[in-house]
């Protein structure tokens, strides 16, 4: 009997759009055999979000598919987005289902950890002497800032032109919740937090430094600095292995997490998971891919690393996820590439055969030995 009194983990899968099923399908496979080799008693259910929702349901997540998720454990989502929805309303454009599943699962952090791992030094277009060992952690607001604030929209003046706002907008809770989360982050890694804002312009990023700086006196043992989000974006390519664990708001994490894929060498390789009030989700940071779905060519290893993350965060078998981890380090060891991230062209692989390889290196590490 799991802790709530459930005799399985429920995990809800959202393959989603684009290449969102191809790498969803293979993060499944290695789901399925990683619990069966722990002994993790798995439920899974299908559902849809996105555009492929919207085909379905009418909505990009529709009422019983959030249902669903708030009585699950985890959930694997692929990705959302697609050409056919871009000229669509924001109420159904597939991105909107993506932010309703985060904010009804009441996820105000995601973490996004960006490793580089040596067989893919040469596969950053940033000098390997550059990227080697950086190690870093992106905490993200996920629920707040100008993403959700009102108001929002669009309208004519009475100029007759148009005009169009958004609104970031914090509070001091919204703050503080995600902040204490990234300084007790930090206490299991080396103990520093890069704090990012626009605090020489933004009255938002004032109120967010004073919290940070507040909530700092909690954690007197986790060395804290400020950097505004232009000279953050520049530090991130230039000496990246300063980070350890850097906090920021909803929109600078969204860009500065991509901008750290290059890192990884392609944004196929980032893992994230989002945690809060309410379940675990885990999606790989990169999007639907559209120029390269339905070709078998997505990197699913991002998928595969969400997988890890799912064991270690929504589950607590930190020992799973390092199986996984050890898995992936392994295949890439072995030469075996995506093309995103090959630079030649050899041992190039598809994305299930990519899966096929991992899965064949999680039957030979033993359990312990990840
Ligand atoms: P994207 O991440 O989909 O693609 C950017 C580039 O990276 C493309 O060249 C793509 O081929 C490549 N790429 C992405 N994932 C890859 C993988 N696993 N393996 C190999 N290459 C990969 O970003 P975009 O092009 O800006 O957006 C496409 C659509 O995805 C849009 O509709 C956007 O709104 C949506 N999107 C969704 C999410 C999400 O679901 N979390 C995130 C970002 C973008």
């Amino acid at each position: 009997m799991l802790e709530n009194g459930s005799e399985e983990y429920r995990v809800t899968v959202l393959p989603g759009d684009g290449i969102g099923p191809e790498v969803v399908e293979v993060g499944v496979r290695i789901l399925e055999e990683v619990a069966r080799r722990f002994s993790v008693p798995l439920c899974l259910e299908r559902d849809e979000i996105g555009w492929a929702a919207v085909k379905r349901y009418g909505v990009p997540l529709a009422d019983e598919t959030l249902e669903r998720v708030k009585k699950s454990h985890a959930v694997l989502l692929g990705a959302v987005g697609g050409a056919e929805a871009e000229s669509k309303d924001f109420a159904i454009r597939p991105e909107a289902g993506l932010l309703a599943l985060r904010k009804g699962m009441r996820l105000y952090a995601n973490l996004r950890p960006v490793c580089v791992l040596a067989p893919l030094l040469d596969a950053s277009p940033l000098k390997p002497e550059i990227v080697r060992d950086t190690d870093l952690l992106v905490v993200r607001e996920l629920i707040g800032g100008i993403y959700f604030g009102e108001p929002r929209g669009r309208e004519r003046t009475e100029q007759g032109e148009e005009r169009a706002v958004n609104t970031m907008v914090y509070t001091t809770s919204q703050i503080e919740r995600v902040v204490r989360m990234a300084f007790s982050l930090a206490r299991e890694r080396k103990k520093r937090v890069v704090s990012v804002d626009k605090a020489n312009v933004l009255d938002v990023s004032l109120l967010w430094r004073d919290v940070v700086i507040r909530v700092h006196r909690e954690f007197p043992d986790v060395e804290l600095t400020h950097q505004y989000v232009d000279n953050c974006a520049m530090q991130l390519i230039r000496a990246p292995q300063q980070f350890d664990v850097i906090v920021t708001g909803n929109l600078f994490g969204d860009i500065l997490s991509d901008e750290a894929a290059v890192l990884a060498g392609s944004i196929g390789m980032l893992p994230s998971v989002s945690v809060g009030d309410g379940g675990v989700l885990c999606e790989p940071v990169h999007g639907s891919a559209p120029d390269i779905a339905g070709r078998d060519r997505g990197n699913p290893l991002a998928t595969i690393l969400s997988v890890a993350l799912m064991f270690r965060y929504a589950f607590g078998l930190q020992e799973a996820g390092a199986l996984i981890e050890a898995a992936v380090l392994s295949a890439l060891e072995q030469g075996f590439r995506t093309a995103d991230i090959s630079a030649d062209g050899a041992c190039c692989v598809g994305t299930q055969a990519m899966g096929d390889c991992v899965l064949d290196q999680i039957g030979r590490i033993r359990p312990g030995a990840g």
